[in-house]
């Protein structure tokens, strides 16, 4: 099988593109933004919502799954799109951020990284060919290359010795997917991450690397983790500079509407983050007009939907005074609504900056969002 990735329309006054690629489980529109199913579910949402919601692509995370119930347990039952019910295409990430993230007492080595569980503390260790069998083991469409990430800010020999060790862990994982393949399996699409945080030197140096490789994508690693907006954009213009035109181009953990259409407007192509709905579960929302916190008081009267030109199943049934009441209340059905409404209206920008690619007026969609996010017009209480 082979991936491919098709290039509709580039943008004429900005980086902006718009393409889609098939994988057995559909097609994906590109720009996409993928909701995050940590554990095998996107927190409250079923698949049936995500769908509806126009969702065709779902990050789920290799750690956590390797973990519980342990990807032997998902390919004994029919692989991750079975075992979760979930129809559409599915990216894992190779459980290297987690590795790092979620572990102090984690030991990197050339081998891999050793680690014990956040869950019962029990040992493991995942290495670069170890990542890529264990994402063929949950059967994904798109797996990620197991990469060295450093903590930042980090001096500028330990940027550089996790830049060369990210290079040759690509190249490992690229070559047990050819193993895998020999044998049959290994179908899967396989991204290549480049790494080197805020230093534009580095990040060259890993791209030199990483564009020898037949990767089926590119990823930009390492980003929005504290650099800040300017910084973090400055460094996405670098890399889709380099990163080759006919190749999807994916950055991870980034959902703040701005900055997804920020780095849709220099040339990113996928992106997936937690914020959105982590965000809806605790009561706030993004809306065309800013960030709604859906407690507040002011609304405890407000008949209006969430966002009043929002189509989503919440927007068109509920008011903002019934949500508040359940979040006020405590009642579950309050989480679900504001997560139905947070994954639509994410899915519904990266649409709607899609359309405006192809028909050639992306740069005024672009201003005429950062316009209307910035003033805050329907989050003022109704007047009563
Ligand atoms: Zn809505």
């Amino acid at each position: 099988m082979t991936f491919s990735f098709q290039l509709q329309a580039e943008d004429a006054a900005t980086g902006a593109r718009a393409g889609r690629f098939g994988t057995p489980h559909g097609e994906v529109l590109t720009p996409a933004f993928m909701p995050v199913g940590t554990q095998g579910t996107v927190k409250s949402l079923s698949p049936e919502e995500l769908a509806a919601a126009g969702c065709d692509i779902l990050l789920c995370n290799t750690y956590h799954l390797m973990l519980r119930p342990g990807a032997g347990t998902v390919r004994r039952l029919g692989g991750l799109h079975r075992f979760m019910g979930w129809p559409g295409t599915i990216l894992t990430d190779s459980g290297g951020f987690q590795v790092m993230s979620l572990n102090e007492l984690n030991r990197v080595r050339e081998e891999g990284v050793e680690f014990r569980s956040h869950l019962d503390g029990s040992r493991h260790m995942l290495s670069p060919e170890e990542a890529i069998r264990v994402q063929d083991d949950l059967g994904t469409d798109i797996a990620m290359s197991f990469d060295h990430l450093v903590r930042l800010p980090a001096p500028p020999d330990e940027v550089r010795e996790a830049v060369d060790r990210t290079v040759r862990w690509a190249r490992r994982g690229l070559e047990e997917r050819t193993r895998l393949r020999d044998q049959g399996r290994g179908g899967m699409a396989l991204f290549g991450i480049n790494q080197g945080g805020t230093t534009a030197a580095e990040r060259a140096r890993c791209f030199a690397g990483l564009a020898e490789m037949p990767f089926d994508g590119f990823a930009l690693g390492g980003l929005w983790v504290g650099e800040g907006r300017t910084l973090g954009l400055e460094m996405i213009e670098r890399d889709c500079a380099e990163f080759p035109r006919d190749k999807p181009r994916y950055l991870m953990g980034v959902g703040h509407p701005v900055d997804v259409v920020e780095a849709i407007a220099r040339g990113v192509d996928m992106m997936d983050c937690v914020l959105p709905t982590r965000n809806a579960r605790r009561g706030t929302v993004f809306i065309g007009t800013g960030r709604l916190v859906v407690r507040n008081a002011a609304y405890a009267h407000d008949e209006r939907p969430l966002d009043p030109e929002c189509d989503c199943a919440t927007c068109r049934k509920y008011t903002r005074a019934y949500l508040r009441h359940l979040f006020i209340s405590g009642e579950l059905l309050g989480m679900r609504l504001a997560s139905v409404h947070a994954v639509h209206h994410m899915i519904s920008l990266v649409r709607r900056a899609r359309a405006a690619v192809l028909e050639g007026r992306f740069a005024a969609f672009r201003s005429g969002f950062l316009d209307k996010f910035a003033s805050r017009e329907t989050l003022a209480a109704a007047a009563s």
